[in-house]
């Protein structure tokens, strides 16, 4: 279908469709199997560009959005999307800093992001406090010109390999979700160390860690969006990224379909093509129109909200104030309610998809040297992070509800 992308979006969707196809589709299995990082193809995607496509120019970016960052990862999740998490857990680390940053802190930190040269990583969930974030017993404590942090945080995407974190602790317990303050650190700080790597059912070439802080003294300058207002940073944050895991989601519901087609035509049975017959169309039927009805939530959502996000990178330019109030003074909606959407959507498509997919093909979908099963292993954790969809549906509820108070 034509969505009547620009020019530009259409050279990002080609040049990731390039490198999804030729360099990522014959490693994939094998970054699958042995979880090592995919160094030479994050290689591959800085020289093209694609960590920089949704950055403000001034920080090396290519000035596009939140629709401009899925285009790159949907191509590359529809080859491989554990290896897609290379640039999505950088934009994950990225936007909060985008949002909320200081002018200084963007100067410091988006410009090695937009190029790759240093890849960033988002933590926030402790062993306690997975979708209760107000849980986190992570501490920071004001001590000088530093914040010295103490905790454990797991289950940390790009884990090691990230070179920059946004972080996020409690600099005041008592205050419970108030008390949440968020912080940008770096790899090498003292006192900040990797724990256990998690072996996984799916996304094997993403690793995920432990990560333990162990009095890591953090600039005070490095405190991001202010004391207190870190549940802020997640939630603002979550807005404009949820719309990165669908397209991760999606990505893999279409790998899915093109690999189980190719096959569906190719295999007979009964003197046919097992794709002839009508149980096998009509479960191509569902699952086209299923990824067809998710990509076009996803590109209108991301279009219209990159609108605002985009006005209000400009705005805060010419302010200094921060691109997060400039979007809340010049925008009459936060995003929470269609970015929740987008993600639950495209997320229940593509393990719905991927399981369709294994079934379409029978017992080679089920094995793993033929490429269908890892979409389905894969396409799981899309339904658990950023926010797990019941969470998901928890907010869509309350934002619809409150809509309708509003209006009487
Ligand atoms: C592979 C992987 C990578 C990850 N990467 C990152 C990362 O990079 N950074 C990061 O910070 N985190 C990351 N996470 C953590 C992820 O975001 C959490 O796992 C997720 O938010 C759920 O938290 P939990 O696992 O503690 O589950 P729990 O919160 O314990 O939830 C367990 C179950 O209870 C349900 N539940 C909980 N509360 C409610 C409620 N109020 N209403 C209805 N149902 C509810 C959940 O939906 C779920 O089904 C990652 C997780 C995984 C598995």
């Amino acid at each position: 279908m034509n969505y009547f992308l620009t020019e530009e979006q259409q050279a990002i969707q080609e040049t990731a469709r390039e490198i999804a196809q030729k360099k990522i589709k014959p490693v994939r299995e094998h970054y699958d199997v042995t979880e090592e990082y995919p160094w030479p193809i994050v290689e591959e995607l800085r020289k093209a560009d694609l960590f920089g496509v949704y950055f403000p120019t001034q920080y090396g970016g290519l000035g596009g959005g939140g629709l401009e960052l899925c285009l790159a990862v949907e191509e590359i999740s529809r080859a491989c999307g554990g290896i897609a998490l290379t640039i999505a857990c950088t934009a994950l680390c990225a936007f909060p800093i985008i949002l909320f940053g200081t002018p200084e802190q963007k100067k410091k930190y988006l410009p090695d992001l937009a190029s790759g040269k240093r890849l960033g990583a988002f933590t926030i969930t402790e062993p306690e406090a997975g979708s209760d974030a107000t849980a986190t017993r992570c501490s920071a404590k004001l001590e000088g010109n530093y914040y010295v942090l103490n905790g454990t945080k797991n289950f940390c995407s790009n884990g090691n390999a990230a070179e920059i974190y946004t972080l996020f602790a409690t600099t005041n317990p008592a205050r419970g979700a108030r008390g949440l303050s968020a912080f940008i650190l770096e790899k090498g700080w003292p006192g900040l160390s990797f724990g256990k790597k998690e072996v996984k059912m799916g996304i094997r070439a993403s690793p995920t860690y432990e990560i333990n802080l162990d009095n890591c003294k953090v600039p005070k300058e490095n405190l991001l969006g202010g004391e207190g207002r870190g549940l802020s940073v997640a939630q603002g944050t979550f807005d404009i990224s949820r719309p990165g895991v669908a397209s991760q989601a999606l990505g893999i519901a279409q790998g899915a379909i093109d690999e189980a087609l190719a096959y569906a035509k190719m295999r007979k049975q009964f003197g046919q093509s097992i794709a002839s017959f009508q149980s096998s169309l009509h479960m191509i039927a569902d699952m086209s129109t299923q990824v067809e009805a998710a990509r076009a939530l996803l590109y209108s959502v991301t279009k219209a909200m990159d609108k605002d996000l985009l006005a209000a990178e400009e705005a805060a330019e010419k302010s200094g104030k921060t691109v997060y109030d400039e979007m809340k003074k010049n925008s009459s909606k936060r995003w929470t309610k269609e970015s929740a959407m987008v993600k639950l959507f495209c997320s229940d498509v593509s393990m719905k998809v991927t399981t369709d997919a294994v079934q379409l093909c029978g017992g080679i979908g089920y094995m793993r040297d033929f490429p269908v099963e890892k979409f389905m292993r894969d396409a799981k954790i899309t339904q658990i992070y950023e926010g797990t969809n019941q969470i998901q549906r928890n907010e869509i509820g309350a934002a619809v509800i409150k809509e309708l108070a509003q209006k009487g």
